[in-house]
């Protein structure tokens, strides 16, 4: 047993275990085996070391550079290995003392204070140990003259207390080329060992270290340590508010104009948007947000087009900002729209370069597009009410007409007169319900109630309401529909509604003796899923030009003889069908008749039936033919 009769031995095996439960007590819960272990090995050592110091207290000393043992040094302190000079250093803690009678729990307690955050002392004291002493203070003079017998077994001590987990107590700590040497830790120059232990330290562990060196007394190195951390923090914050100071006042720069242009903005009278090069919505003042009646927050991001009506425009407008930047762009906006509106959203969109001279958005005050708009809805309210009005009284006089007619005190000339009274009333009334069925499919109100419904009994509906008409005209009418045709889905009064201003039409365009014929088929154009209604007549005929515009509203051709009308019958006739998911085709020739094709869908007895063409809620590409048909 000579390796543990040699105090040194001895000393160097205790730190080793210690040193392996300091590092084991971060891995592992303090009841782990391996914490036991080293734990009970440091412990049974500590026995050994006090029974051989005869009950004295066992000491190690962290002072300057060097460890001491019971005031003889043992090592130098940049060969400790870092768990055990860190529990010295972190704590500022000089000397440990251990009294007789450690047990492995008050190891366990002085390995724990590592992760402790107040102070290392109380920790122990709290915990009622008592037999390891924490002390700031020196405990004992580094001596002068290291004993020969005190000498480190080689050099190499830092290996020999590595905190290897496996490494057993005598491994690597064997004794060595034991001469007699001066501990090489005292002989080298202060400075450079400084400057190496500091290297992989943080700040505030190298500012510690130096002041160590600067002066062994605890309190002047705390009030040094805090001297120094004080004037750090004076110089970084002054620097970090120089580094600032440039860019605080580009910052102040950039909030003043963000203000000052909010506060133009939100001064103007007009309503104001502003949108990014794809037409985005980035920022709006209250008018605008007014006018649309949605909050910034809510329309910020979106499409324009989600704003107004004024999609293409400036759609097409960013378009041609993305498209290419060296071409000139075009102040023109597209022609999509309505004139109008193109005209109206030209005015209000400017272009917005960056210093660069690049586009990078546009501004438009929809003010005009808005009035506009409001003025466009006036019109429609204003129509609708004023044509329901006189709607009623109307009615009333048809019905006294029609009273009177049957007085048989009535002269002749004067039943003449009366008959020319309910013609005109008639006519009002035909006027007035055109006007009345455009404004509501120009607000979207037109309902439609698409059920099975039998060709065969729209056609004969049709004829059988106009035939008088067209026989007080002189005009053969007939209806002649093909057996075992398929049902349509259809809203069965405006389907009927359809074939009578169609065969209206066809009664005014042709002339006395002529003939008009309404049939139903399903058509020969391979257009399986239609029922074809035809309404044929042999009357004049219309010009191929004006074969396309006739069905724009308060379009009339012109054509031999003046037969009034209002030009919107067969814009509502389209879009009537167009609704229901049919088609409107015509077929003329002047001087030889007409005839129209309505294509209704067969009833396929599916749940909501699909209609052929949704007419789109949202169109931004092209815009939609009938919302071009109403001149929305
Ligand atoms: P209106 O209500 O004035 O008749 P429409 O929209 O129904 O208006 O018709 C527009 C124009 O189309 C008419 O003015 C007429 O010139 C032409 N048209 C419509 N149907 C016929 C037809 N069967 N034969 C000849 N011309 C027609």
């Amino acid at each position: 047993m000579t390796e543990t009769q040699d105090p040194k031995m001895l000393w160097f095996s205790f730190l080793k275990a210690f040193t392996r439960a300091l590092t084991q007590i971060n891995l592992y819960k303090p009841d782990h085996p391996q914490v036991r272990q080293a734990l009970d090995e440091g412990q049974a050592l500590l026995a050994q070391i006090t029974e051989s110091l005869a009950g004295a207290d066992f000491s190690v000393t962290l002072d300057h550079d060097k460890l001491l043992i019971n005031g003889t040094p043992l090592l130098a302190a940049d060969k400790l290995p870092n768990s055990l000079r860190n529990l010295f250093t972190k704590f500022r803690i000089q000397t440990i003392t251990f009294k007789p009678g450690v047990t492995g729990d008050d190891l366990l307690a002085l390995c724990q204070v590592q992760s402790h955050k107040g102070e290392a002392k109380d920790y122990l004291k709290e915990r009622g140990i008592d037999r390891v002493k924490l002390d700031e203070a020196i405990y004992a003079k580094v001596a002068s003259q290291t004993s020969p017998g005190l000498v480190l077994p080689g050099q190499g001590a830092g290996p020999g207390l590595g905190a290897g987990a496996g490494g057993g107590p005598g491994q690597g700590a064997g004794p060595g080329g034991g001469t007699a040497q001066a501990a090489p830790a005292a002989e080298k120059p202060a400075a450079e060992k400084v400057s190496e232990k500091i290297l992989d330290l943080g700040l505030e562990s190298a500012l510690l270290a130096i002041v160590a060196r600067v002066t062994p007394d605890p309190v002047e190195q705390r009030r040094l340590m805090e001297i120094l951390t004080s004037k750090f923090k004076q110089e970084m914050e002054t620097t970090v508010n120089r580094a600032l100071e440039g860019l605080r006042g580009e910052k102040k720069k950039v909030e003043n104009d963000m203000v000052r242009a909010q506060s133009v903005m939100t001064s103007m009278a007009d309503g104001v948007v502003v949108v990014d090069k794809d037409g985005k919505i980035l920022m709006m003042n209250p008018q605008a947000e007014a006018i649309s009646g949605k909050p910034l927050a809510e329309l910020s991001g979106k499409k324009i087009v989600d704003l107004s009506q004024i999609e293409d425009q400036v759609v097409s407008l960013a378009r041609e900002i993305t498209s290419d930047s060296k071409t000139d762009i075009s102040k023109e906006v597209g022609k999509t729209g309505s004139a109008g509106l193109a005209e109206t959203v030209k005015k209000a969109t400017a272009i917005i370069q960056n210093e660069d001279g690049k586009i990078v958005g546009t501004v438009s005050i929809p003010t005009d597009a808005a009035k506009l708009k409001q003025a466009e809805q006036l019109q429609q309210d204003f129509i609708a009410n004023m044509t329901h009005e006189l709607r009623s009284p109307l009615t009333s006089i048809k019905a006294a007409l029609e009273m009177l007619k049957l007085d048989a005190e009535a002269s002749a000339s004067g039943k003449s007169v009366l008959n020319t009274a309910i013609r005109n009333t008639e006519r009002l009334n035909s006027i007035i319900t055109d006007i009345l069925d455009f404004s509501k499919l120009q607000s979207g109100k037109l309902v439609f109630h698409q059920e099975e419904e039998s060709p065969e009994d729209i056609a004969k509906e049709a004829v059988d309401a106009m035939r008088a008409w067209a026989t007080s005209k002189g005009v053969a009418l007939e209806a002649r529909t093909e057996a075992g045709l398929p049902k349509v889905y259809a809203d069965r009064r405006r389907t009927v509604q359809v074939l009578i201003n169609l065969i209206s039409n066809a009664i005014k365009f042709t002339p006395q003796g002529g003939a008009i014929e309404v049939s139903a088929d399903v058509g020969k154009e391979a257009m399986a899923g239609s029922v074809f209604f035809s309404v044929k007549d042999n009357g004049c005929g219309i010009k191929k030009e004006d074969q396309a515009k006739i069905f724009e509203k308060f379009v009339q051709a012109v054509s031999g003889e003046k037969v009034g009308g209002t030009g919107l019958g067969l814009a509502i006739t389209k879009a009537m069908v167009v609704l229901q998911g049919g088609k409107l085709s015509l077929d003329s020739e002047p001087g030889r008749g007409s005839t129209f094709r309505v294509g209704m869908p067969v009833y396929t007895g599916q749940v909501d039936q699909p209609v052929f063409e949704k007419p789109p809620q949202t169109a931004v590409e092209e815009k939609s033919w009938w919302k071009k048909l109403l001149g929305m």
